[in-house]
C-alpha cells in the first residue's frame, strides 16, 4: 500500500469541486470553467478523464486536460474555440481535436466512444457512444476515471472500475482480459506507467501480459505505434527501470529481433547522457543551436556494441527518424574518428606539447550532428567537453578568408584540387598560420603552381 499523503481518494459520486480549486493552478481552472461553460451553451455533457484525473488524485502537476464528450467532439471544439478567441486543431482520428487555451495549456476533446478490434494490434473500429462505454476501453483503471464538467454535476466523480482503489495501492490493472489482445501497445504503456508511478504490475495483469507477448502479439502492431511508445518510454525520468522490465518480461527480444542486446548498466549510461544533454542544452541557449531530444540520445546509447549497420537497420525498420539516422549512420566512421581526435592521449606528444590541432578539432568535428557531440561529451571528462565547447566558441564559426571564386581567378582548373587547396588554406587560418586574406590568398597562390602540393 502506498502511504503517499498527497493522494487523495474519493468515493464514486463525491463532489471534487474544492480539489479541483485547491490542487489546479488558476490557469487551468479557467481553462476547466471554459470548458464547463461550452457544455452549457451547447447541452452537450462534458467530462474530465483520464491522465488528466489521476494525476489530479495523485497530486501531481496537470499540464494537459482530456476531455470526453458525449456528442459531437468537433463542434464541442469548435464552440470552446470561440470562447477562448483560439483556433481548434483536428486530429485525423475519430471525432477528437484540440484546443489551446491560454497560457498555452493543450485541451483535447474526444466523442465518447466505443471501440471493436477487427484483429489484434489493427487500429479499432469506432462508433459514437456513453461515457461509460468510453471509460470501459481505456487501458488501465488508474486511467479509466472521469470527473464532470457539464452541463450539470460539475465536480461529480466518476470511478467504474475501482481506480482510485488502484491508485491508493499503487496498482496497474487492465479493465478486461482482452485488453492486451485488442491493443498490444498497451502493453508498453502498463511498463511505462509502472516506472514512472513505481507501482507493481496486477499478478493476472502481469500473466496476460506475458502471455500475450508469448503468443507473437506485438509483431501485429505497426512499427509506427510501437515507436511512439518506445519514444514516451525514452522520454521518461524511469527510462533505464522500464527497460529493466521489458528485457525481464520479454518485450525487448520480442521486438528487437536483431542482434540488439540491452547494454549492462543502462542507467549509468542515461545519467551520463542526462549529464551531457544538460551540458549541451546549456551551451545550445547560448549559440542557437539545434535542439537535442532526450529520447533520440537514449536510443542511441541502447546502441550498444551493435554493428553500425545493424543498429541503422533497426532505426530506419522503426521510423525512429532524420536526427536517429544521421547519427546512427555517423556511428561507423565519423564518430570513432572523432573519438580517437579527443580521447586518444597518443594526440600529446612526448614533451606533452599537443599535436591535435585547431585544424584537425574543426575538420572532425564539423561532420559531426549535434546527436553525436552530445554522445562525446556524455563519454568524455570535463577536458573533451572543454574541447568540445573550444570548437563551438571558438572554430566553429570562423569564416574563410579566400573561398572558389578566388581560386577560379588564379586560372586553376575545374577538379578536385580546387576543393584540396580551400581546405588547406582554411585548415592553415584556422591553425593561425595565416592571418589575413592577402596571407591566404599568397599560400593558395603557393599551391596552385604546379608543385605546390602541401605546405
Ligand atoms: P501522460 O501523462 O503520459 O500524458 P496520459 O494518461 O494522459 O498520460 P495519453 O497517452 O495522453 O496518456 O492518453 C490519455 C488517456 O487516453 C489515457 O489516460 C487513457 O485513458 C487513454 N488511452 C491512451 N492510450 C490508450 C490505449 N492505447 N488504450 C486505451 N486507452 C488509452
Amino acid at each position: 500500500m502506498s502511504a503517499d499523503p498527497s493522494i487523495i481518494c474519493p468515493d464514486h459520486g463525491s463532489d471534487l469541486t474544492s480539489l479541483l480549486e485547491e490542487r489546479l493552478p488558476a490557469d487551468v481552472i479557467r481553462c476547466i470553467r471554459a470548458v464547463c461553460e461550452c457544455s452549457e451553451l451547447t447541452g452537450i455533457p462534458a467530462c474530465l478523464v483520464g491522465g488528466s484525473v489521476r494525476d489530479l488524485l495523485l497530486g501531481r502537476r496537470v499540464v494537459d486536460l482530456d476531455v470526453v464528450v458525449e456528442g459531437d467532439g468537433i463542434a464541442f471544439a469548435q464552440e470552446l474555440a470561440g470562447i477562448g478567441e483560439r483556433e481548434l486543431v483536428p486530429y485525423s482520428r475519430f471525432g477528437t481535436a484540440f484546443v489551446m487555451l491560454p497560457p498555452g495549456i493543450k485541451v483535447d476533446i474526444a466523442t465518447a466512444r466505443r471501440e471493436s478490434y477487427p484483429e489484434p494490434g489493427l487500429l479499432p473500429e469506432v462508433e459514437p457512444a456513453s461515457l461509460h462505454e468510453d471509460l470501459l476501453r481505456r487501458d488501465f483503471t488508474i486511467n479509466s476515471m472521469a470527473i464532470r464538467l457539464g452541463p450539470t454535476g460539475f465536480g461529480t466523480f466518476i470511478d467504474q472500475h475501482g481506480g482510485c482503489g488502484d491508485l491508493r495501492a499503487g496498482i496497474i490493472r487492465v479493465l478486461h482480459e482482452g485488453s492486451f489482445r485488442d491493443d498490444p501497445t498497451r502493453i508498453l504503456r502498463a511498463i511505462r506507467f509502472r516506472a514512472r508511478l513505481r507501482y507493481t504490475l496486477d499478478v493476472s495483469t502481469v500473466d496476460l501480459l506475458v502471455q500475450s507477448v508469448e503468443s507473437g502479439m506485438l509483431d501485429e502492431v505497426s512499427r509506427q505505434r510501437i515507436r511512439e511508445e518506445i519514444v514516451a518510454i525514452l522520454t521518461e525520468d524511469d527510462a533505464a527501470d522500464s527497460l529493466d522490465t521489458l528485457s525481464d518480461m520479454g518485450v525487448w527480444d520480442s521486438l528487437f529481433k536483431y542482434d540488439l542486446t540491452l547494454p549492462e548498466e543502462v542507467k549509468a549510461l542515461f545519467r551520463r547522457g542526462d549529464g551531457a544533454l544538460q551540458w549541451y542544452r546549456s551551451l545550445a541557449q547560448e549559440h542557437d543551436f539545434n535542439e537535442v531530444e532526450r529520447w533520440v540520445v537514449r536510443w542511441l546509447l541502447l546502441a550498444g556494441d551493435s554493428s553500425a549497420d545493424t543498429f541503422s537497420r533497426l532505426s530506419n525498420d522503426f521510423h525512429m527518424g532524420q536526427a536517429v539516422s544521421q547519427a546512427a549512420g555517423e556511428r561507423a566512421e565519423r564518430y570513432p574518428r572523432a573519438h580517437t581526435i579527443l580521447f586518444d592521449d597518443s594526440h600529446v606528444d612526448s614533451h606533452g606539447s599537443s599535436r591535435r590541432t585547431d585544424s584537425t578539432l574543426y575538420w572532425t568535428l564539423t561532420l559531426l550532428g549535434p546527436v553525436s557531440i552530445v554522445l562525446l561529451a556524455g563519454e568524455g571528462s570535463q577536458e573533451v567537453r572543454t574541447l568540445l565547447e573550444d570548437y563551438f566558441t571558438r572554430l566553429k564559426d570562423i569564416e574563410p578568408f579566400v573561398d572558389g571564386n578566388d581560386l577560379k581567378s588564379m586560372h586553376l582548373p575545374e577538379g578536385p584540387r580546387i576543393g584540396e587547396i580551400l581546405r588547406e588554406v582554411f585548415s592553415a587560418q584556422i591553425d593561425g598560420e595565416v592571418r589575413n586574406r592577402t596571407e591566404a590568398l599568397d599560400l593558395a597562390r603557393h599551391l596552385a603552381r604546379p608543385s605546390g602540393k602541401g605546405r
